[in-house]
């Protein structure tokens, strides 16, 4: 039953990671945007697996592509050996790519995990340039694993790595927000680049997120990211572009570098591109091909499975314009949270880019008096959103530094009327949380 099932994994599973806590369901059945849990209960999942599920689960082309090898009887595994299977997964995603990359790009499969391809990625630029310290920013999520801590914003240690300020309206540095806040920004890092006191070592690159997810979602302004990409350029770095959450049509162009025509030196994929299954590459320009044989390896590089899924997700997206669906989607999404946000004073803030959507709870009540600043994050009452989005079923996520920020990512494939289904239960579950 739903309660065995509950107990025992709240038994045995440590609390490290708190979405079995948060999200007390046991799913057994799913299509699309809905999961059905062991209760009978269906919910709409806006949580599409942290943004894996570009077709939402179990999409039958993602599935007969998986049947398609599994009859077959091809290997499932030979490392990194040539197989069709990974021939058909690679010219498919080359097809996709930006600018120098398609043409001149070269791909390392690194393993099932974002944090896999993000290591293969820190690494790479450090043996291209010879140098350590890598240029994060602050709000950044790069993953779980040392390296990548390392330039994202949780991390303790500093060793390696500066945080430069990514753009924020809502939260700005400057508190000035918009294009002005974000070219303050700029300066600041451009700034800290040529002064020789500023104690920054000559950097090994920059990495950076188009719209920070785990971070709470915040899209960084195109003139902004155009500008990054002139000061590595100028400065010889290569410049990182991690579009582990947001690649394939999620934010309403194919990547999310694409919205600025940025063409980074190194991308880092993960998510979406295994169609559901784990699979992590970097693509890089072929300049930066500085591998020698088993410079970099790791066993669970070659799942025929995920690269077939992965294919299949990659070409459904490209041939019936998904990014742009949800380009368009998200826009009529996006202004209608933030109608809803009209209704409640603890709304402090609604952005996103295509169907990456964040709502930001404030505590307007705990605002210090005469403080300019918007009112401090409200991680309770994000609690409670989640919850009575629960109840009504509708799965969301949270994020951001004070996990304050209730997000919504639907698959692409969300049709209008369960855009208004999961708006209806938002809604809802936001007068629910006032009464
Ligand atoms: N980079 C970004 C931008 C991410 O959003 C994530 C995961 N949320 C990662 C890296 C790490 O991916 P994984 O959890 O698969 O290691």
């Amino acid at each position: 039953t739903q309660e065995g099932v509950l107990r025992r994994q709240s038994l045995r599973e440590s609390a490290a990671r708190t979405y079995a806590r948060a999200l007390p369901i046991v799913p057994v059945r799913a299509r699309g945007l809905t999961i059905e849990g062991a209760d009978g209960r269906r919910y709409l999942d806006c949580l599409s697996g942290a943004g894996t599920l570009a077709l939402g689960h179990n999409h039958p082309v993602v599935l007969q592509a998986i049947r398609d090898v599994l009859d077959s009887e091809a290997p499932l595994h030979v490392l990194d050996l040539a197989t069709p299977v990974k021939d058909a997964f690679v010219t498919e995603l080359f097809r996709t790519l930006p600018g120098e990359l398609a043409a001149r790009g070269r791909i390392q499969f690194c393993g099932p995990a974002g944090t896999d391809a993000v290591e293969a990625a820190l690494k790479l630029v450090r043996r291209a340039t010879g140098r350590q310290a890598v240029l994060g920013f602050t709000g950044a999520y790069h993953g779980m694993t040392a390296g990548a801590l390392d330039v994202s914003s949780a991390a303790t240690s500093v060793r390696d790595t500066l945080r430069l300020p990514y753009p924020q309206d809502y939260r700005c540095p400057f508190g000035v927000g918009g294009e002005e806040g974000a070219a303050l920004g700029a300066r600041l890092a451009e700034s800290y680049l040529d002064d020789p006191k500023s104690g920054v070592p000559e950097p090994a690159g920059m990495i950076v997120e188009p719209v920070q997810g785990e971070g709470g979602v915040h899209p960084a302004p195109d003139a902004w990211l155009r500008r990054m990409r002139a000061l590595t350029r100028a400065r010889g770095l290569p410049l990182i572009a991690d579009e582990v959450q947001t690649g394939v049509g999620r934010t309403g162009a194919f990547w999310a570098v694409d919205h600025a025509g940025v063409v980074p030196d190194v991308m880092v994929l993960s998510k979406a591109i295994g169609g559901s299954l784990p699979l992590a590459v970097i693509v890089y320009h072929e300049d930066l091909d500085v591998w020698e044989p088993g410079a970099h390896a790791g066993t669970f590089r070659g799942n025929q499975l995920a690269m077939a899924a992965g294919a299949a997700t990659l070409a459904h997206v490209r041939e019936n314009g998904l990014a742009e669906r949800a380009r368009l989607l998200g826009a009529r999404m996006l202004s209608a949270l933030r109608s809803l946000a009209t209704r409640h004073a603890w709304i402090g803030d609604v952005r996103g880019r295509g169907l990456m959507l964040g709502v930001e709870l404030v505590d307007p009540e705990a605002a210090r008096p005469g403080s300019a600043g918007p009112p401090p994050a409200d991680a309770a009452r994000a609690v409670a959103v989640r919850r009575e989005c629960l109840r009504r079923g509708l799965i969301v996520e949270l994020g951001g530094r004070h996990s304050a920020v209730v997000r919504l990512l639907p698959p692409l494939t969300l049709t209008d009327d369960q855009a208004t289904a999961v708006l209806d239960r938002f809604a809802d579950a936001l007068d629910a949380v006032d009464r």
